[in-house]
């Protein structure tokens, strides 16, 4: 014998406490575990009817988590109803124990309201209903028993238990209660249980994101991969990551994913003046809407849309955007869910911010390639990467066996010009002649260099010596026709200039040094056949 609740058991029921102790630590779903504990007391008690209900009270019902009974009744696990006026109401709002000892009586007794049970702690409370059977739940059974089962100081659960007879539960209740507080532990650990599994799901989740973060090349392309995860993964109708512009006022719409067309409240104009999305970046906290029509900030969209939660995508101290997340259910966002999200958005502001700051980096590695490639004073590219593009389109003109054409273009009595008008004046020529010779250029290959002091070098890809040396007189009359006042010259009023141009077709791949040595020959040969004119050379 055992003491429990003052009463003693008997050995029967000490071992049932046991195996349903035992239950309690099998790595097996909380339902399971509910259903084998309702077995073990129906087969141990032999009532009729043993049942375990979990208490919904978001939507007001109770829900039959485990049933155990040879009898055939309306009821089966998953169904709900809701919580009304009968013994389970009864139970779950007092938080003690009710007892209908006999229901095939009518008596006068009165029904104990919640205020009544709750000020009576601790004791079972007989209900019934003035003239007429108390309302038991289960048909054909004489007597009902429920007991609460509290997690946290709050009815969470209960065991429903009918028997035929009258008094069925007569001095069980001790024993029951123990059966009870066993169940509330059984359903911590299952619970415990559940937020490590659910916790290991969303770890998971997070790695999955962090690898497409970095698999993704663009932000857009990362931030869409998000939200199709999220619409893939979730009951979600819309999933959307809308980004901040510049000035921190309006949205950008980055990425949508969803079964539901999402609409901007105004066109692509989204200010954060408006919307629960402007609220959730001016109030920087995450809003959560059940009810959609009645939120004086919600903007309608799209009516199918019952429920809404929205995120801060938050770096550091700055709101970047939202996550905005939309459900046509309204039970979509219970607190894990509402967890999940949370850390989603934590993972979009690292990758956000990852690619700004990638963006920035390549901007100016950007800047300083362009910058290394280009002259400073005219603008077209240097030297440096005139040998390297001429190195690329000698090989590529080898191995399509084409010509390649290229120019050297020397200013004529330059020095003199310097000397005469100044080194500003010298300099404003050069950008002059530069901007001239580049606008000259026909086709995309074609290619201008500031080769050295007053010389410009021109590659003209796949292009014969008769066309190249059109080309030439083309850019030397587009200098002349400047007319940049140059008085010392003895060849014309106006600044010109000489070109030497050269042809070759590549007979071997290492030899672009020859196309510019040659037109360097040909140019020699214009400044000494009296400048401003064109000389060109062709290499067989
Ligand atoms: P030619 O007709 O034979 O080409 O005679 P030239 O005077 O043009 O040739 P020379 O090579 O004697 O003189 C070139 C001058 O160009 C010398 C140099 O001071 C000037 N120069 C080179 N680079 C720059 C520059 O960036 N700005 C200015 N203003 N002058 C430059
Ligand atoms: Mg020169
Ligand atoms: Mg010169």
């Amino acid at each position: 014998m055992s003491e429990t609740a003052g009463q003693s058991l008997t050995d029967g029921e000490l071992s049932m406490l046991n195996e349903i102790a035992s239950v309690a630590t099998l790595d097996i779903e909380l339902r399971d575990a509910l259903q084998r504990i309702t077995d073990i007391l129906r087969a141990r008690l032999q009532w009729e009817f043993v049942a375990c209900l979990s208490v919904d009270y978001e939507n007001n019902r109770v829900v039959w988590a485990a049933l155990s009974s040879d009898m055939t009744t309306e009821f089966r696990v998953g169904d709900s109803k809701s919580l009304d006026s009968d013994p389970v109401a009864s139970a779950v709002q007092a938080g003690t124990p009710v007892l209908l000892d006999d229901t095939t009586i009518g008596d006068d007794r009165t029904i104990q309201t919640p205020d009544h049970l709750a000020s009576h702690p601790g004791q079972a409370v007989i209900q019934s209903k003035p003239g007429r059977p108390p309302a038991g739940i289960v048909p054909g059974m004489a007597s009902e028993l429920c007991i609460p089962i509290k997690h946290a100081g709050r009815v969470t659960a209960l065991i429903h238990l009918g028997s035929k007879h009258r008094s069925g539960f007569s001095e069980k209740l001790p024993l029951l209660t123990t059966v009870a507080n066993q169940v509330a532990g059984t359903i911590a650990s299952a619970q415990r249980y559940e937020e490590l599994h659910r916790w290991a799901t969303l770890t998971e989740m997070m790695s999955q994101l962090s690898r497409l973060a970095m698999e993704a090349t663009e932000l857009e392309e990362l931030l869409e991969r998000i939200v199709q995860y999220i619409a893939g993964k979730f009951p979600i109708d819309i999933a959307s990551i809308l980004l901040l512009d510049e000035g921190g006022c309006k949205f950008i719409l980055e990425a949508y994913s969803g079964s539901l067309e999402l609409r901007m409240p105004d066109g692509d104009e989204w200010p954060i003046s408006v919307g629960v999305c402007g609220r959730c970046v001016r109030t920087e906290q995450p809003q959560l809407v059940l009810d959609p029509a009645a939120d004086p900030d919600y903007v309608p969209g799209n009516d199918a849309i019952q429920s809404e939660y929205i995120v801060p995508i938050r770096y550091r101290d700055r709101v970047l955007g939202v996550l905005n997340l939309e459900s046509a259910a309204k039970d979509t966002f219970t607190p894990y869910v509402q967890t999940v999200f949370r850390s989603l958005a934590h993972q979009v502001a690292g990758a956000v911010n990852l690619s700004s700051v990638n963006q920035r980096l390549q901007a100016a590695i950007d800047e300083l390639e362009r910058l290394s490639a280009m002259d400073g004073l005219t603008g077209v590219a240097n030297r440096r990467r005139f040998d390297e593009v001429l190195n690329v389109e000698w090989r590529r003109a080898y191995r399509s066996d084409r010509p390649i054409s290229a120019m050297l273009a020397d200013v004529d009595f330059f020095k003199a010009l310097n000397d005469t008008y100044g080194h500003q004046y010298g300099d404003d020529c050069l950008r002059q002649i530069a901007k001239a010779l580049s606008s000259g250029l026909r086709r995309v290959s074609d290619f201008i260099a500031r080769y050295g002091g007053e010389e410009f070098a021109v590659i003209l890809p796949e292009t014969s010596a008769e066309n190249a040396l059109a080309h030439a007189d083309r850019l030397r009359h587009a200098i002349e026709a400047l007319r940049i006042p140059h008085r010392r010259s003895t060849v014309s009023s106006y600044v010109t200039i000489s070109i030497g141009v050269a042809t070759v077709h590549p007979r071997q791949v290492e030899q672009s040094d020859l196309l510019i040595q040659s037109a360097d020959i040909a140019l020699y040969q214009a400044k000494r056949a009296g400048r401003n004119r064109v000389v060109g050379r062709t290499l067989p």
